[in-house]
Formats: C-alpha cells, sequence, structure tokens
C-alpha cells in the first residue's frame, strides 16, 4: 500500500515513515501543504496521514479540495491535543478517522488498515459487527431484524467502538471522541451511556459484542 505523510515536522515525519516502511508500506513523505495537494492530485495513494498545520496550504484545506475534487482517497488527520475544532472541522470535512499527537505507529497502522477493510468490504457508511449493522449515513442501527433506537450520544459511542472491533478504547479516549471536550476524570457519563448501550443491544443476545475490559475501558468484539 502506497501512503503519503503529510508532516512538516521533520521528526514527526521521520518516524511516521520509519514505523510505516517496517509494517511494509510503501511511504512518501511531503512537508509544504502546496506539494501535498498536488501529489494528492496527481497520484494514486491508498491513505494520506495529514497534518494539520503546514507551511502552504494548511490540511483542511488539502481536505476541502480533495472531497470538492470528489477524490475519495482515505484521510487519516493528524491533530495535537489543542486543536478540537480543527478534528471536528476534518471529520465533517469528510477526514476517515483522526490521531491525537503523541501516537503509537502501531495505531495508524491498525486506522490505515481499518479503513482499507471497510472499503473493500462494505458499502460506503455501513459498519458491521456479527448481526449488528449501523448505518452511517441513515443513521440507523439494526441488531438482526430489529432496528434499535439509540440517542446521538448512544450512536456515536457505538459509532467509534465499531469502527475499529476489537481494539480497546478508555473512557478518556471515549469521553473526547463522543462528548469532545475535557471532563471531570471522575466522571461516570462513559459507563453510564455504556450500560444504556448495551441494554439495548446486547440484553436479548445470547452473544453480547460490547465486552468490558477490566482497569482499561470498553471495545467491540471482533467478529470471527
Ligand atoms: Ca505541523
Amino acid at each position: 500500500m502506497r501512503i503519503l505523510v503529510v508532516e512538516d515536522e521533520r521528526k514527526i515525519a521521520g518516524f511516521i515513515r520509519q514505523g510505516l516502511e517496517e509494517h511494509g508500506f510503501t511511504v512518501e513523505v511531503c512537508s509544504n501543504g502546496d506539494d501535498a495537494f498536488t501529489l494528492a492530485t496527481t497520484r494514486p495513494y491508498d491513505t494520506i496521514v495529514l497534518d494539520i498545520m503546514l507551511p502552504g496550504r494548511d490540511g483542511l484545506s488539502i481536505l476541502r479540495g480533495l472531497r470538492e475534487r470528489k477524490n475519495t482517497v482515505p484521510v487519516i488527520l493528524v491533530t495535537a491535543r489543542t486543536e478540537l475544532n480543527e478534528r471536528i472541522d476534518g471529520l465533517n470535512l469528510g477526514a476517515d478517522d483522526y490521531l491525537t499527537k503523541p501516537f503509537y505507529v502501531e495505531e495508524l497502522v491498525a486506522r490505515i488498515h481499518a479503513i482499507a477493510r471497510r472499503a473493500k468490504d462494505e458499502p460506503a457508511g455501513l459498519l458491521r459487527v456479527g448481526d449488528l449493522t449501523v448505518d452511517l449515513m441513515q443513521r440507523q442501527v439494526r441488531r438482526g431484524e430489529s432496528e434499535i433506537e439509540l440517542t446521538a450520544r448512544e450512536f456515536s459511542l457505538l459509532e467509534r467502538l465499531m469502527r475499529t472491533p476489537g481494539r480497546v478504547f478508555t473512557r478518556t479516549q471515549l469521553l473526547e471522541h463522543v462528548w469532545g471536550y475535557d471532563f471531570d476524570p471522575e466522571t461516570n457519563l462513559v459507563d453510564v451511556n455504556i450500560r444504556r448501550l448495551r441494554k439495548k443491544i446486547d440484553d436479548e443476545s445470547a452473544a453480547p459484542l460490547i465486552e468490558t475490559v477490566r482497569g482499561v475501558g470498553y471495545r467491540v468484539r471482533k467478529s470471527e
């Protein structure tokens, strides 16, 4: 797989390149937004790893330009912890995922593979684990034949878990994704909403999909 890494901090770019190459990816690095946009619109990539603050065109402008041209290349935004608004804008503009610096390269690799699997196996916007499906366009959730009504928060929480089945999310990660800002670490919002989700999704089922990983957080079971 060919990956374009757009990052102007040389140390970070080097670390991403090395990590991805060790996992068998072909990597091109670009440190300038204008050049990156030219590359992204003229060469085929399987994924673009895109920093936001760049010399020349910034990351969000590159993403917007691609989507305006109906270019659907998967884009993973790399953001600073403080760039919450940019992250939300990015997702609204059609980014496929994001990572917050600092991150482990293994996590980036997992996201790239997850996006590739989704692109291959599923019609756009459909997440599936076992007999549970989440339709991101219609915002519809089904377990087997029955449709399940979720609140916006529950939906967002389930979407986060379903995007990378098997991956464990900490409460903090889920809070940040679903509620979007820093809460008191003692808040039990995540646990309360997970409990509700479970009641709706797993209650009648002999094969529960939402799992607690003790001392860490939650995940959705990977289908066999
Ligand atoms: Ca930067």
